[in-house]
């Protein structure tokens, strides 16, 4: 059970590569005020090759500092929205100019397949133009009441927003919230993930020249638990948008409540793709064979449980198995790798743990452990477990790589009910030609998204979100900036004053009542 790996080329290290990174806090790259560091280390061969500053309380306070004046004395929140999007397209220009280098460093830094890093890199161009688009197009309610009153929305940007981000597909996801905080007229503090802090270190130069005011985007490396922290506790952070595992939410939730800040979680997942035997098997073996190992498996939505009728079953598993053994693994900066190397050392081992779990919990029909010449980097061998039970911890728990658990089912009430059998609900993926099954079933599965027919293709004005465990309200399109504004209701009179009027009674006669 070998994969194939492409020739292992000559080591390849992007050119100019930063030794150090800083914060960038009101328009200037600053060290921590301690002058602390953490080690950055790249996946291939896991040696250090970058010190990031490593940001505490002091400088999360900086620089909430620095975007709260940006907010409120700065020109960013009261520019006319078509000022503001003519920015965010520069931005858009800006990163798709550079997307080729966006794209090796992010590979370098991730261990993602170049090219889907590149892919990565223009979807991020693309967020900055839809909601630069999507602030100028944006129109907000009024309401008549003939002859008496008229209501209106006045939206508005609420202040500085700490944008937390995971470390898969990094500049990516900080896009997705970077451009609708910006385009609502917000500043912002981000912290991106401390495995993946390259890529990050670009926003800067590219917000310089695309014109944004100073103070309006800054940016604080370092550990979850101190600057990620410091952010989440932070009294002059009305908003919080977070990226990342489920336990990590339940945290942020906690240490959020007593600022009672506004939340948008977007957490981990188990998704099933659920294949009836009356689907277009080429195209659902191909779609879950993508939908679990593109990006490492390293995906929030990756559909990591498959759930087969058993008319096509042993078909199934014997097919995906071959194919799985066919999916290149390879150096992440090789146009021909399909599965470079997992981010960090701490996660390699998670998921290999998983692996070793996994083959006393199921079958192992493909991968298995670290590929054939492969000695040393994070290389994980596409790893197939067929008639896994619900009942496995790898048909339960997010493992987060490139391992894929498949199960039998014989009715549709029992696939629903296995695709629901788990703490999250992020997304879905449902393969059959019964139109009536597909949106009845669709309809009752407990997740934020689902994909009928269909590989993870997301157009950018739909809801994004998960229930359950894996999430907590929904961003994409305009809820994104529903997210980021306040919603002011603004009430006026044009008739006659509609007044209860109290203390009308005539003067003299007692104020408490009808008297004894
Ligand atoms: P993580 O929760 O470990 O870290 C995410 C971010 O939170 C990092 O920047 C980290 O430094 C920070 N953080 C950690 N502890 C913190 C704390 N106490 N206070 C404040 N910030 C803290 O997640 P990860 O391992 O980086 O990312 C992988 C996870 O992200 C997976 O579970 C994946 O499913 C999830 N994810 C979800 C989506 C989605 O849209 N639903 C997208 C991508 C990734």
């Amino acid at each position: 059970m070998t994969n194939q790996a492409n020739d292992q080329p000559t080591r390849y290290v992007p050119a100019d590569l930063p030794g150090r990174i800083q914060h960038y806090i009101g328009g200037a790259f600053v060290d921590s005020a301690d002058g602390a560091t953490f080690d950055v280390l790249e996946p291939v061969t896991n040696d250090v090759y970058l010190q990031a500053a490593a940001g505490k309380k002091a400088d999360v306070d900086r620089a909430v500092a620095a975007a709260r004046d940006a907010f409120v004395n700065g020109p960013w929140p009261r520019m006319l929205p078509r000022e503001r999007s003519r920015i965010l397209h520069r931005i858009a220009d800006l990163v798709e100019s550079r997307d080729a280098r966006l794209a090796e460093l992010e590979s370098f830094d991730s261990g993602l397949p170049i090219t889907q890093a590149l892919g990565q890199a223009r979807r991020a161009a693309e967020n900055f133009r839809f909601f630069a688009d999507l602030v100028v197009a944006q129109a907000d309610d009024t309401f008549k009441v003939p002859g008496r009153q008229i209501n209106y929305v006045n939206r508005k940007p609420i202040g500085v927003a700490g944008l937390i981000t995971p470390w898969n597909t990094p500049f990516m996801l900080e896009s997705w919230k970077l451009g609708p905080a910006l385009a609502t007229g917000n500043t912002v503090v981000l912290k991106p993930a401390e495995f993946t802090p390259l890529s990050a270190s670009l926003w800067a130069g590219i917000f310089e020249e695309a014109g944004l005011p100073e103070g309006v985007f800054n940016l604080v490396n370092g550990l979850g638990e101190e600057a990620g922290d410091a952010l989440v506790k932070h009294p002059d952070v009305p908003l919080i948008s977070f990226t990342g595992e489920s336990s990590t939410g339940q945290l942020i939730f906690a240490n959020a409540a007593p600022n009672l800040k506004g939340l948008s979680m977007e957490l981990g997942g188990k998704s099933p793709a659920v294949v009836f035997a009356d689907a277009d098997l080429d195209a659902a073996i191909d779609a879950t064979i993508f939908g679990v190992f593109s990006l490492n498996g390293e995906r929030c939505t990756a559909g990591s449980r498959i759930l087969v009728e058993r008319a096509v079953y042993d078909e199934f598993v014997e097919r995906y198995a071959a194919q799985a053994q066919r999916v290149v693994v390879g150096d992440p900066q090789d146009p021909e790798t399909e599965v470079g190397a997992l981010v960090h050392p701490e996660h390699y081992d998670k998921v290999m743990s998983y692996i070793e779990i996994g083959k006393s919990e199921g079958r192992l029909v493909a991968g298995g452990g670290r590929p054939e010449g492969f000695e040393s980097g994070n290389y994980v061998a596409p790893t197939v477990f067929a008639d896994v039970p619900p009942s496995a911890r790898i048909f339960q728990e997010e493992i987060f790589g490139p391992v894929v658990a498949i199960t039998p089912f014989d009715t549709d009430e029992e696939a629903l009910a296995l695709a629901n059998g788990v703490r999250y609900g992020l997304a879905a993926y449902v393969w059959t030609n019964d139109l009536k099954r597909a949106h009845n079933f669709s309809q009752a599965i407990e997740a934020g998204m689902v994909w009928l027919n269909s590989n993870n293709v997301r157009d950018l004005r739909t809801p994004f979100g998960g229930v359950k465990a894996s999430g907590l309200g929904h961003e994409g399109g305009y809820r994104s900036i529903d997210f980021y504004t306040d919603q002011q209701a603004v009430h006026i009179t044009l008739g006659k004053v509609h007044n209860p009027t109290f203390g009308k009674q005539a003067a003299g006669k007692p104020a408490f009542g009808k008297g004894a």
